[in-house]
């Protein structure tokens, strides 16, 4: 089958690999109909996260057809089911899968003692990403093996086309639960800091959970009308001060609750001293982040406010502001997210026409224009917000 798999920084080939077969009994096979590039993806593409091996496919934003199931997978699923894949492997029996923990499940990184040694304890596994959770073969390929596949799938109906479905792999319930994470109430300012796909689904989750202003901060003018026409008040960095804009809409008072929808890769300009340094010690692997959105929220957070994190660290931070985040009495909230916990709500919202996430699509192509559309995403030409791509 042809996927698209890692080679290492900056280098993603559409290349034929051996079809995937089932493995264990509670595997499935799918056959892939239509799967996403993620910003995540980017940043294996950059080679800022470690453990990836030349060879690894890519790709956790999944959804298709099952085609073949494992007899210990037969309960729940059956050829023929139409299935969106969440980006995390899920036992369903865990504690931590029990409590709707799903993305720091027990049992699913197959590779658990890498993630425990870097992390203290292992996370769930995800596909298509790197060694330290579990190094699965991901979904930018015709075929994807599931593991756990009884948990792990979401089952959607005929009659939705695929653009409106694909989303609740990650971004849309990555979005929503940065959002939910605010405990959002009638009279706050939420700020959104980055508006590439899950801040775009953030943004609407805010709205829709009753914040009474929205604000979105970015620097690419594609983005920040996307944004604009959800409803969100908008904030080009690198035109204007964030913090005298924040601090204008908000009475001087500040928001109540920021979103990190960047996390590790943050892009400011290059006049902000912080962010010199960041590169330099990310350079010499002196630290892992560069972190300078999530300095400036913590200084932009209105006092007993909270800092919501979705977007991905890597590791160690340089320069953490922990004593304006203590003093202000900060509470931070953070998580790979825990899909399944959400889909069922989304996917009614997306039935009853609440939400319709595929307004985020820029770019839907061949699988095998693949490798083409990374660098057109990294470099942000041709206004690219999300590639769907169709295998
Ligand atoms: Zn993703
Ligand atoms: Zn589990």
């Amino acid at each position: 089958m042809k996927a698209l798999c890692w080679h290492g920084a900056n280098d993603i080939r559409c290349d034929e690999v051996p079809d995937p077969r089932i493995e264990h009994p509670r595997d499935a096979i799918v056959k892939v109909t239509s799967c996403a590039i993620c910003g995540s993806d980017l940043h294996l593409f950059h080679n800022m996260i470690p453990a990836m091996l030349p060879g690894d496919i890519m790709g956790h934003e999944t959804m298709g057809e099952v085609v073949e199931v494992g007899a210990g997978a037969k309960h729940s699923l059956k050829p023929g089911d139409r299935v969106v894949i969440p980006f995390t492997i899920t036992c369903g029996e865990c504690a931590q899968c029990q409590r709707g923990n799903y993305s720091v499940c027990e049992r699913t990184n197959r590779k658990a003692a890498l993630g425990e040694k870097l992390f203290g304890h292992p996370t769930a596994g995800l596909f298509g990403y790197t060694h330290l959770t579990g190094g699965y073969p991901g979904g930018q390929a015709e075929y994807l093996r599931v593991p756990f596949a009884d948990s792990t799938h979401i089952k959607v109906p005929e009659g939705i086309p695929d653009e409106k479905l694909l989303f609740l792999s990650d971004i849309l319930p990555t979005g929503w639960q940065a959002a939910v994470q605010c405990d959002i109430e009638p009279d706050d300012t939420v700020a959104i800091w980055g508006c590439g796909p899950v801040g775009q689904m953030a943004i609407r989750s805010a709205i829709l959970l009753g914040a009474h202003q929205v604000i979105a901060i970015d620097c690419l003018p594609e983005r920040l009308s996307m944004a604009a026409a959800a409803g969100a008040i908008t904030i080009d960095f690198l035109h204007e001060s964030v913090i005298e804009r924040l601090n204008e809409l908000t009475g001087g008072k500040g928001p109540q609750k920021c979103i990190d929808a960047i996390g590790t890769e943050s892009h400011v300009s290059l006049s902000q001293p912080d962010t010199i340094l960041d590169r330099a010690k990310q350079m010499t692997l002196m630290a892992n982040d560069r972190p300078h959105a999530l300095r400036e929220m913590i200084y932009a957070c209105r006092p007993a406010g909270v800092i919501s994190v979705i977007g991905v660290y890597t590791g160690l931070i340089d320069k953490m502001p922990m004593g304006i985040a203590m003093n202000k009495g900060l509470t931070f909230r953070m998580a790979q997210a825990h899909v399944q916990r959400w889909t069922d709500d989304l996917l009614r919202r997306i039935e009853e026409g609440q939400i319709d996430p595929s307004f985020v699509i820029t770019h839907n192509v061949d699988l095998a224009q693949g490798p083409e559309m990374y660098r057109l995403f990294r470099d942000k030409q041709d206004s690219c917000i999300k590639v769907v791509l169709k295998p």
